[in-house]
């Protein structure tokens, strides 16, 4: 099948596809996203599709979603090959592959619970994307796994 094919097997009318997943990694892009399936929207997983790229790889698709810049920044991160198909009305309108940011900003919270991004100061998080991670700007804390449980809540 080739990629439009994909996307055609389960048409959403506005919302975002993310393909190009690493395999895997699904279910760490939902929980980027926040969703955890009680919003109701609807939501469809495709996971270790056989891809020419990535060998395997994930899909997801998300019903009445567009994704912010932080929550791109965040995916990149955990699948840096990932693309965002943006859907209106059952077409894609947009199509971007995501950029590996050299930082990301306001997005992580630092588990040094000493750094002063993490007291009440007036100190947004900041953390410089490393090869094996992210390393806090402050403290130089640096986060390897499970990127997903240290995103801010909103
Ligand atoms: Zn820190």
């Amino acid at each position: 099948m080739t990629d439009d094919q994909q996307l055609r097997v389960s048409k959403i009318r506005n919302g975002t596809v993310i393909d190009h997943i690493t395999g895997g990694q699904a279910l760490n892009v939902l929980a980027i996203l926040g969703i955890d399936g009680t919003s109701g929207d609807s939501v469809s997983v495709a996971m270790n599709m056989p891809s020419d790229r990535l060998g395997k790889k994930d899909i997801v698709k998300v019903e009445g979603k567009e994704l912010s810049q932080n929550e791109v920044d965040v995916l990149s991160l955990i699948a840096p090959a990932a693309s965002i198909n943006i859907v209106r009305d059952f077409e894609v309108v947009e199509k971007a592959r995501v950029e590996r940011p050299s930082m990301v900003e306001g997005v992580l919270e630092c588990p040094n619970h000493n750094c002063i991004s993490t007291e009440d100061e007036p100190v947004q998080s900041r953390f410089a994307v490393v090869d094996d991670g992210v390393r806090c700007e402050y403290c130089d804390t640096i986060i390897r796994d499970d990127l997903p449980a240290h995103i801010l809540a909103e």
